[in-house]
């Protein structure tokens, strides 16, 4: 038997083993179940701070594809649902799974950006001294502790995938361009391209037009709905024309708890929001 047989073959023990009794080895799987539809579950968390609770009881079920927008008020615990997902923030309470068997408050937050969850910053951190082709070609590798991979061999397939991600973050004129140079919005959707080349199945995205032109606000809407289907995608954002140019489900975060969810239409015209965000 081959090493990847007998991977194979331990998952598939791992998988038994989750049905017969439930949780105790969910950490251990590696394998994304989403039979069920369901990409991400997460359940009653709660996250205390020195006693106060940035996350009370928070519920959230993300479809496989699905594109959802998270907004509400400062400090309503939008950063920190991002910092459960990711393993960044250990909850108190509640649980947080990846599919049906991954138990992401088990995971580090290594194994969880490996396992398919890429979480985009505010800042953009792309390497400036490196050409747009290249800082894709770093972040293919990364995952494989290839370093220094410029001077690896692409495969035909690596050289495709990163001219299809190319197309996908609209700077195939520009993939030759040193980083630095490219205009804020363009250094956004590198560090979202740099985050495809590791092929995720979710991308968490922390308020992607801040400091955006008007019509690169417009390409990122169109880059992040494209995204869409093949990835599941959670936006975080304030500006409220652009959540609903984007955003089919709507959840309204506040005081760390699910206010409304819904369509953006269903959400805005909903009274207990319209109470928080004038008070805001
Ligand atoms: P949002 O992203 O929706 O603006 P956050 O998740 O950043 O909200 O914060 C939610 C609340 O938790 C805020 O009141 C914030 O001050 C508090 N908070 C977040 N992180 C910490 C921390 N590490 N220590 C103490 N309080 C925190
Ligand atoms: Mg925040």
């Amino acid at each position: 038997m081959n090493s990847m047989d007998s991977l194979k073959e331990t998952m598939r023990r791992d998988r038994v083993f989750n049905f017969l009794a439930p949780g105790t080895h969910a950490a251990s799987s590696k394998e994304l179940d989403i039979s069920h539809d369901t990409i991400l579950y997460v359940e009653g968390i709660t996250v205390s701070f020195d006693g106060f609770k940035a996350l009370n009881d928070l519920n959230l079920h993300i479809s496989n594809g699905e594109l959802r927008c998270i907004i509400g008020p400062n400090g309503a615990g939008k950063t920190t649902m991002m910092d459960v997902i990711t393993g960044k923030t250990r909850p108190d309470e509640g649980m947080a799974f990846f599919g049906q068997t991954m138990d992401l408050t088990k995971l580090t937050e290594y194994e969880i950006a490996s396992a398919g969850i890429g979480r985009k910053f505010q800042k953009p951190t792309v390497f400036p001294e490196h050409s747009v082709f290249e800082n894709l070609e770093l972040a293919m590798h990364t995952n494989k502790n290839v370093w220094p991979s410029l001077f690896a061999r692409l495969s035909s397939e690596q050289h495709d995938q990163i001219m299809q991600v190319l197309d996908v973050i609209m700077l195939h004129s520009e993939s030759k361009i040193l980083a630095k140079n490219l205009s804020h919005g363009q250094k956004q959707w590198l560090e979202i391209g740099m985050l495809l080349m590791q092929k995720p199945k979710v991308l968490l995205v922390d308020e992607p037009i801040a400091g955006m032109t008007h019509q690169e606000t417009e390409r990122t809407a169109e880059l992040l709905t494209s995204l869409a289907g093949e990835h599941s995608v959670i936006v975080v954002e304030h500006d409220m024309e652009f959540v609903r140019s984007i955003a089919k489900t709507v959840t309204v975060l506040h005081e760390g708890h699910v206010l409304a969810e819904g369509s953006m239409d269903e959400v805005q015209n909903d009274s207990r929001v319209i109470e928080v965000y004038l008070g805001e």
